[in-house]
Parts: C-alpha cells; sequence; structure tokens
C-alpha cells in the first residue's frame, strides 16, 4: 500500500528507535528528565526562544496557545481553513472560552489588510480582538506557505494594536527548507509557535509549543490540566531530538516529489485541476462528472491510500517511508488511470 493520507503515517526509522532505547529518562512531571529537557532547550535555542514545552499533540500545543495567548471573551483572528478551526473540534471554545473571527483569504493565507479590517474596535458590545493565527504551511491550503516578508505587516500590525500573534507551524520545516529562512528568524515574528515532530519529521508523537519564559511556564500548568503531563516522556522526546538533528532537511525529498506528481496530474484527462503545489501537499479537483468519494476508493483498489478533501478534490501527502519503487508505482497507476474507469 502506498499510504498518501497524511505524513502522520511515518514510523520510526531503525535509527530512530535505536536512540529511542538508549535515551536517558526520568520523571517529566517533576521536570526530571534529562532528554525532555535537552529537547526542550534545544528546541528553543533553535528559534532564538526563551524556552518550550513537550505535548503529546499538535492540537494540545494549538490549544494551550490559544489559553497563553488570551482571556475569556476574547476573539481570535484566523483564516477560514484553519486547523484550529476546523479539526480541533472547536476547542477554541471549549478551552479558551473565546470566539473566532473568520477571514476568507486565498488558499489559508490571509493579508494584513484582511486582518486590519477584521480587528474590532474596542467597545463593551464586541469581542476584543486579541489574537492572529496564522498556519505555515496551510494544510487546507494545499501545503501553501507564507514568507517572513508577507508575516512581517501582520506582526507589526498585531504589535501596533496590541494583539498576539500564534504560528501553526505542523510543518514549518517543509516551508523552511523552500525559503532558506531560519528557525531564529521565524522566532522574531510570533508571541508563540507549535511545531510538530510526529509528521513529515517522522517521530511517533510529539510537539512542541515556545515562546517566551513566563508563557511557557503558563503552559506547563495548562498541559497538566489537559492531562498531557507525562511521566518517562523522554523516549517520545529522544525520537523528536533524533528527528530534529536529521530529518530536516530530506523534507526537500517530500516537497519535490509532491511538485512531480503535481505537474503529472495536470496531464490527466480526469483531473480539472490542481492547487499550485508549495510543499509536500497535493490537492487537486475532478472533472465535474467525478466524486472524490467513488475516486479514493478506486484508487484504494490499486493501492494508493489517499483522502477526499471535499465533493471533487483529493489531496495526497508526500513523506518519508515513501520508497522510490512507490513513487515508480504511483506514477504508472496515476498515468495508466482512465476516465472511463473511474467513471461509476
Ligand atoms: C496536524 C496538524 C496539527 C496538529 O495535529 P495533531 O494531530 O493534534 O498533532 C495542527 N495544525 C496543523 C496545520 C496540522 O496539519
Amino acid at each position: 500500500m502506498i499510504n498518501l493520507i497524511s505524513d502522520t503515517v511515518t514510523k520510526p526509522s531503525p535509527a530512530m528507535l535505536e536512540y529511542m532505547m538508549t535515551a536517558e529518562v526520568g520523571d517529566d512531571v517533576f521536570g526530571e528528565d534529562p532528554s525532555v529537557n535537552r529537547l526542550e532547550s534545544y528546541t528553543a535555542r533553535l528559534f532564538g526562544k526563551e524556552d518550550s514545552v513537550f505535548c503529546p499533540s499538535g492540537t494540545m500545543t494549538n490549544q494551550i496557545a490559544i489559553k497563553v495567548n488570551t482571556q475569556p471573551l476574547d476573539e481570535l483572528i484566523c483564516d477560514h481553513f484553519s486547523h484550529v478551526y476546523q479539526y480541533e473540534a472547536g476547542g477554541y471554545a471549549f478551552n479558551s472560552g473565546v470566539s473566532i473571527n473568520l477571514i476568507h483569504g486565498t488558499n489559508g493565507k490571509i493579508t494584513v489588510d484582511q486582518v486590519k479590517q477584521a480587528i474590532k474596535p474596542e467597545f463593551d458590545w464586541l469581542p476584543r480582538s486579541r489574537l492572529v493565527v496564522l498556519e505555515n504551511s496551510c494544510n487546507k491550503g494545499g501545503g501553501s506557505f507564507y514568507t517572513l516578508d508577507e508575516i512581517r505587516p501582520i506582526r507589526n500590525l498585531c504589535l501596533e494594536n496590541e494583539l498576539r500573534v500564534h504560528l501553526d507551524g505542523a510543518r514549518l520545516f517543509n516551508v523552511l527548507v523552500e525559503t532558506g529562512e531560519s528557525p531564529e528568524d521565524v522566532g522574531q515574528m510570533f508571541d508563540s509557535i507549535s511545531i510538530c515532530i510526529s509528521k513529515g519529521l517522522g517521530a511517533p508523537v510529539g510537539s512542541l509549543l515556545i515562546g517566551n519564559e513566563k508563557d511557557i511556564q503558563k503552559a506547563r500548568r495548562f498541559r497538566k490540566v489537559m492531562g498531557g503531563g507525562m511521566r518517562q516522556a523522554g523516549y517520545l522526546a529522544a525520537a523528536c531530538q533524533f528527528a530534529l538533528e536529521n530529518n530536516i532537511r530530506d523534507l526537500k525529498i517530500d516537497n519535490a516529489r509532491a511538485a512531480e506528481i503535481g505537474r503529472l496530474l495536470e496531464k490527466c484527462s480526469w483531473v480539472e485541476e490542481v492547487r499550485p503545489v508549495q510543499t509536500n501537499i497535493v490537492i487537486f479537483r475532478l472533472k465535474s462528472d467525478l466524486k472524490a468519494s467513488d475516486f479514493v476508493p478506486k484508487l484504494m483498489a490499486q493501492g494508493i491510500k489517499s483522502s477526499a478533501f471535499g465533493d471533487r478534490e483529493v489531496r495526497f501527502v508526500f513523506h518519508r517511508d515513501i520508497t522510490d519503487s512507490d513513487m515508480d508505482r504511483l506514477r504508472e497507476i496515476l498515468l495508466k488511470l482512465r476516465l472511463d474507469q473511474i467513471d461509476t
């Protein structure tokens, strides 16, 4: 099976498992796990920030970030494709008691003018605009990304208006290998940053929330109340440490494979449109008489797992567990597929 459902399906390599098995561990709730402590300070330093906190998921790091950056009755501003809105079960309302102000951007990206228009004036009867969340790369946007030059004006506008800015950087490193920008430069643009190591970087579990010392101290308390305080978490932290030290550059391969398959799909008779491929995600729309819910099982029958992303859209995500021979088979299957085979 060629699994293109998500880059979360990656499994630890033998070298990563070896590294995990030899990790030094302790009880992280008491702050005594050396591998967790090392990962947290390594990551903070990487982004030029004071501290970071290790969490079981990217949903948790985002939810904690919203909690740390807001008060109840505040409002968070983000694109309507954002993970924090679409895929976190409405947690912003449940965990933080905040409302959401959605911007209809382009492929998941919003502009400084849109943010300017979204910020509400201060009246007793209005929610208080307090936080902007940017996603980089944008998952539902088809892996599109912001450059720091696009982010800077948004950051400056937020500073002028006393809004905080959080980065959902679940796939940030897929962006940085393309732009050549440094994590440290990214660190300067945001109050808090969440990154996932369990996606393209290949760790089995693990996300980090990065920020200033005071915020991360608060974040540790929220992690505990959400049930995310882990004990000998150092085995997992070691996997993340290994991934950050060894696997970042390989993301370039995933991005290149996505670009190549994007070009191939443009030539397929059953494809109407391929969204611009910028990182490791390919989203394409089927011709008008085809439904994604019919198409995905057809591909599955040929050994390709993909996901329906809306009525006529299909998503492929490329990752490090796809081999060269998987790529050969994928090309072959896609090129051979004819309209009459898909039509039901
Ligand atoms: C995957 C993802 C997350 C976090 O997901 P978890 O499964 O909770 O780790 C957050 N934001 C984006 C954009 C994602 O793609």
